[in-house]
């Protein structure tokens, strides 16, 4: 238990260098506790760990695709500190993350719900606007200072690394590691939005996001709806939400 207060005054200290980041694009005001060198730090190392426990896939056509679609998303992005790189994991789960950073991991499943190349830029801008949005650091920072902390903290420390399970499950690692953490609504709709501009932004079709979270809620109707859905929940909401983006979207179109 000592150790427990030990890690929260740890924190609550952190709070003096706490920075008052501002969200690209939604312009939204972001508490975060942890600088972006920490987080990029921590991101490649949970890179360095889904490679190790992650079977990748060296079927070519898949790694091109994702490969030359992630690059396009990649230099629309425009984050000088982050060294791109692009995975694709072969597993037939529909699923996809970016880390702090710049690691795009893209499993095999995904391509059953990805139709065309502009739907897969969807997900991978999806994602990576989650990673330039800090939202896992967000989280982490949220998590440190609420109810939801002692918890995680408890969690993190019995398992002996401070920091590192608590980033795992921020970033929404969790479901490799036993442990679920879906993005609030608000990170959600936030990463849709700013996933369409950067889309657009690198020459895809925005109206196809709507058909990629169509594929995604029909096949949520399924038997066994996938793992994604638990923190990407497709409903009629979210496509809602982004049909009304498409004219702002639109003017990022070049
Ligand atoms: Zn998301």
């Amino acid at each position: 238990m000592r150790l427990i207060y030990k890690t929260l005054l740890l924190a609550f200290l952190s709070f003096i260098f706490i920075s008052c980041a501002k969200t690209p694009y939604t312009n939204r005001t972001q508490f975060i506790m942890l600088s972006p060198k920490d987080e990029i730090r921590m991101g490649y190392q949970a890179a360095r760990e889904v490679l190790q426990k992650e079977p990748i896939s060296h079927d070519r056509r898949l790694n091109y695709l994702v490969r030359k679609v992630g690059m396009r998303i990649a230099k629309v992005a425009n984050q000088p500190n982050y060294k791109w790189e692009f995975y694709v994991i072969d597993k037939d789960i529909p699923n996809a993350f970016c880390l702090p950073g710049g690691k795009v991991f893209v499993y095999k499943g995904i391509f059953k719900i990805a139709k065309n190349e502009d739907q897969l830029a969807t997900v991978i801008a999806h994602e990576v606007a989650h990673a330039i949005l800090r939202h896992g650091a967000e989280r982490m920072s949220m998590a440190q200072i609420g109810e939801l902390g002692k918890e995680l903290l408890s969690q993190t420390v019995l398992r002996g690394s401070q920091y590192a399970g608590l980033f795992d499950m921020a970033y929404g690692l969790g479901a490799q590691y036993g442990v679920l953490l879906p993005y609030s609504r608000k990170f959600e709709y936030e990463a849709d939005e700013v996933g369409l501009y950067l889309m657009t932004k690198a020459g895809y079709d925005p109206r196809e996001a709507l058909k990629f979270w169509e594929n995604m809620m029909r096949i949520s109707k399924g038997k066994n709806p996938p793992e994604f859905l638990s923190t990407h929940p497709a409903d009629i909401h979210r496509i809602e939400r982004l049909k009304a983006l498409i004219p702002k979207a639109l003017k990022y179109y070049r």
